[in-house]
């Protein structure tokens, strides 16, 4: 496998005088990537940049083989993008759409028809399928607009804020999906969202874009060991005997002012010693929240930074 499926290299996009891509080195390697950034960071504009949609300014880059910019059909035939937006033709039912989809892709009428059905199935879609689409929960048009997507096989997915509108079980139903697409049949996936923890929950790399440049672009297991990871506690019971212990165990508490106990270390098994410490102290926990997700300090701290230095 290449290293990178993607490689820009000094990209600049402008919009008449506006500069929406500022010179971009990118690299994307194979797995499941998310990309963040503010409004206006550039982030439509790279999907379609990637897509052959819209004209690169200056610069050069690779997409899975091909020289950006030129080849634009070929690539999308490699590539399953989902929009943001709602895209389907009104008065079709859910499993129209999707072999509608794989027509335009080149299948035939038949093999589409099949392909649909099957794709319907691997996004859980049931009976609902043969309903006009027009009648469809917003969860159900995402899983539509998933399936479209993926249903020609592509090679490389764009996901665009894929999981906006979904109640919590759509919305990890989906991430699975994507997350399986990746580890049993090698998809790759780009995933652009404004929803940090769907970046934690299956991204392998992160990166953030703003004000057009690229301003962090890492993988998550790195990231996240830039922080040890911490909780935040209420306790039923004998507080006192309970702190005692952990701090025997080795974790002392760590100062908060909201009356909180905090403990933090880089041991992985921290809650695990937390809730045996509660158990052995003859304890309750009533309440055990991860302290302040890292990535979201991460994301904030580096969209800052770029204000700061573009001011
Ligand atoms: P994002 O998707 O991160 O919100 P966009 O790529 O849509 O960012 O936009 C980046 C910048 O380019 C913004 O300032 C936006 O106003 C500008 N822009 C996007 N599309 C156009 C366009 N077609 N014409 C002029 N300016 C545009």
């Amino acid at each position: 496998m290449p290293e990178f499926l993607i490689s820009l290299t000094n990209i600049v996009k402008n919009y008449k005088t506006m500069r929406a891509l500022d010179g971009i080195d990118l690299g994307i390697k194979p797995g499941v990537t998310g990309l963040l950034g503010p409004n206006g960071a550039g982030k439509s504009t790279l999907i379609k940049l990637l897509l052959g949609l819209v004209r690169i300014t200056s610069g050069t880059g690779n997409i899975l083989g091909h020289d950006l910019g030129s080849h634009g059909r070929q690539v999308r035939n490699l590539v399953g993008y989902m929009p943001e937006d709602d895209c389907y033709i009104p008065g079709m039912s859910g499993v129209e759409v999707v072999q509608f989809a794989a027509c335009l892709s080149g299948l035939p009428t038949i093999e589409a028809l099949r392909r649909a059905h099957e794709i319907l199935d691997f996004c859980g879609m049931k009976q609902e399928r043969y309903r006009i689409i027009d009648t469809y929960s917003t969860g159900m048009r995402q899983k539509i607009k998933f399936a479209s997507a993926i249903v020609h096989d592509p090679q490389f997915l764009i996901l665009d804020e894929p999981t906006s509108g979904l109640d919590p079980e759509e919305r990890e139903a989906l991430l699975a999906r994507v997350r399986m697409l990746w580890t049993q049949c090698g998809k790759s996936v780009l995933i652009s969202t404004h929803i940090l923890p769907d970046v934690q929950a299956i991204c392998d790399e992160v990166v953030i874009l703003s004000q057009g440049k690229i301003r962090l672009n890492e993988s998550l297991s790195k990231l996240s060991q830039t922080k040890s990871p911490s909780f935040s506690l209420r306790i039923l019971g004998n507080e006192e005997t309970f702190v005692k212990n952990m701090k025997q165990n080795g974790f002392p508490n760590l100062p908060n002012s909201e009356g909180d106990l905090v403990f933090e270390s880089n041991d992985p098994r921290l809650a695990e010693i937390i809730w045996n410490t509660a158990r052995e102290s003859e304890t309750k926990i009533h309440s055990m929240i991860p302290a302040r997700n890292s990535l979201e300090e991460i994301f904030m701290a580096t969209v800052k930074e770029a204000t700061h230095a573009n001011s």
